[in-house]
């Protein structure tokens, strides 16, 4: 089993590959086949398989050989490690299908903020109507719950946004708020803290390295999906070790 779900993971992957690159370009993402970048040949079927295709190929198009970016065979082995490490937390269960999906548009938004510095909404409005739809038809927390992690998620957001003057984008503020729904209060704290902390650590050790300016702009979205999956598997855990640290458990 555990293999299956990593394969699935896969080929969900090189999936999401072409909704990175297709949805910020407002191309239609299911207009299969798929084509080089560069010469616009169409690939074959054998070129389509995940990651075998690019080792096989040695990351080059079979037709012009030009070099296809090392972010499609990442992208897909990315989702493979969220798709096993999901089920290995959840196990086989409703509950997965749930936080696949979830998790896999996470990993679109992740990249095309980190690409374009813009989280869609059509992404956040999929990620809300999801969770909707669960919580109807197979709630795993109360609705009060659902509604104060999303408005906790969104407003601290949206506050901290009209404090700092637009230093908080948007996208992330909409994007807490529907990630809240799925959370709850209490992990939606959590993931609020892993986002700040991580993209805090991220951005100073870019500053130290020279590679940014401190005037630069860092999307804030990718640590927000890092901090949303963690607080989803493990966000309990976190909350006893943090508790404990501070001598509260
Ligand atoms: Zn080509």
């Amino acid at each position: 089993m555990p293999i299956l779900i990593l394969l699935l993971g896969l080929l969900f992957g090189s999936f999401l590959n072409v909704c990175i690159y297709r949805l910020p370009r407002e191309e239609f993402v299911f207009n299969y086949p798929s084509h080089c970048p560069e010469c616009k040949r169409k690939l074959g079927l054998l070129d389509l398989i995940p990651l075998l295709s690019y080792i096989i190929l040695e990351g080059k198009c079979r037709y012009c050989e030009v070099s296809i970016s090392p972010r499609y065979p990442v992208v897909e082995i990315l989702t493979g490690i969220v798709f096993l490490t999901t089920y290995m937390s959840i196990g086989f269960h409703p509950g997965l299908i749930k936080y696949l999906f979830f998790f896999s548009v996470l990993i679109v938004v992740f990249f095309i903020d980190l690409d374009h510095k813009i989280i869609p909404n059509s992404l956040v409005l999929v990620i809300l109507t999801w969770g909707i739809l669960w919580q109807i038809f197979w709630p795993e927390i109360f609705w009060v719950e659902s509604l104060s992690g999303a408005l906790l998620g969104g407003g601290f957001l949206l506050v901290l946004a009209v404090i700092s003057r637009g230093g908080m984008g948007g996208g992330d503020i909409k994007l807490m708020f529907a990630a809240g729904f799925y959370l709850g209060p209490f992990l939606t704290s959590t993931a609020l803290f892993i986002g700040f902390f991580s993209g805090a650590a991220v951005g100073i050790a870019l500053i130290l390295l020279k590679i940014k300016k401190r005037k630069d702009y860092i999307p804030f979205g990718p640590f927000l999906s890092l901090g949303i999956f963690l607080a989803v598997l493990w966000g309990r855990d976190i909350i006893d070790v943090y508790l404990s640290f501070i001598g509260l458990h």
